[in-house]
């Protein structure tokens, strides 16, 4: 790539960082509502968030590469910018390791920020979700034409990866930042943004391996929330893990009955196998209360596919998921 291609890029990722870090108060102010949580956690936010992960420049953030560098690098100011503070147990705001991609050893990082418990700070709630795509065609070996990039008659290189997952990114950081300013947790929160889910749940292994899990008291990972189904939210669960649905709809209508008692929906997609395929079974399976929240369908039209782009996602509806477990997770972070 041209050095000058190469500058202009750097400098429009470091603009809409600028753009992003700066906007948060305006958009605070620009929405008139009285709900803290819907002038926090706006579709203008998550537009933005979405925008920024899954921009040209990162390059489908393949694990291990400079793309994926450059989305970790934002994920962690971002995390620096509401307030969250580097795990004791790490230099800074990664969890380094080295790992395969595509038969080559690289180095990569889960990205960790923490807002600490004011009763129980021993003990720990993750937020996660994962920062990885599967990077261009290059590593694809695949041809996609995109209808959607604006280069209409090129053929897509990029796989974007807006709505897998620069959409649970978001989520997770909007959280952070409405937690960061509007509660005071019972409980250590974590925030977490993995790296090698595409290659096997490898960042959520490599993170539930060095963890007292015992101290965890529960993991919610965030999945593809940018295209819902018809049916809105639904949570994966297994035998032991099948509690979240109930928690978080019971918690939903004693704050907001706008909401009806069953916004959140179960996985009704069995033969997929959900509840095994995303990071939250790495903790699940070192018995920790760990499910994943998901909005569309494993069998959607772009999925692992070049079109998922930032511009086919339903921001609003995103918005409405995302407000929903702000609020009900509020009592799982603060029981009364
Ligand atoms: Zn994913």
């Amino acid at each position: 790539m041209p050095e000058r291609v190469k500058k202009n890029i750097q400098c429009s990722i470091m603009l809409l960082l600028c753009i992003v870090l700066s906007g948060l108060d305006q958009l605070h102010a620009q929405t008139d509502s009285t709900n803290p949580v819907a002038r926090s956690i706006t579709a203008d936010k998550l537009r933005m968030l979405v925008q920024t992960l899954s921009h040209d420049s990162m390059d489908g953030r393949l694990t291990g590469s400079e793309g994926a560098g450059k989305a970790a690098a934002f994920i962690h100011h971002y995390m620096e910018a509401v307030g969250l503070k580097p795990m004791e147990a790490f230099a800074g705001y990664y969890q380094l390791f080295s790992m395969e991609v595509n038969e080559k050893n690289v180095a990569t990082y889960n990205v960790i920020g923490q807002l600490t418990g004011k009763v129980r700070p021993d003990s720990a709630i993750i937020f996660s979700a994962h920062f990885d795509h599967i990077g261009n065609n290059n590593y694809n070996g695949k041809k996609y034409r995109s209808r959607y990039s604006g280069r209409n008659s090129k053929i897509d290189q990029l796989f974007n990866g807006a709505n897998d997952n620069a959409s649970g990114v978001s989520a997770m950081l909007a959280l952070a930042d409405y937690y960061t300013h509007h509660a005071e947790p019972y409980y250590t929160l974590l925030f977490v943004a993995f790296s090698g889910e595409e290659q096997g749940l490898v960042g959520s292994e490599k993170l539930a391996a060095i963890m007292p899990t015992q101290h965890i008291v529960r993991l919610i990972n965030l999945e593809m929330l940018g295209r819902p189904n018809k049916k809105g939210a639904f949570i994966t669960y297994d035998r032991d893990n099948n509690d979240l649905q109930d928690i978080l709809n019971k918690n939903l209508y004693n704050n907001s009955p706008a909401y009806g008692k069953r916004f959140f929906g179960l996985d009704t997609y069995s033969d997929q196998q959900l509840f095994m395929r995303s990071d939250n079974f790495p903790f699940a399976r070192a018995g920790v209360k760990a499910n994943t929240i998901m909005a569309t369908s494993p069998q959607d039209q772009f999925y692992h596919h070049a079109d998922d782009e930032w511009n086919t996602l339903n921001y609003e509806k995103m918005a409405e998921i995302v407000q929903a477990i702000a609020l009900a997770c509020q009592p799982i972070i603060c029981p009364q």
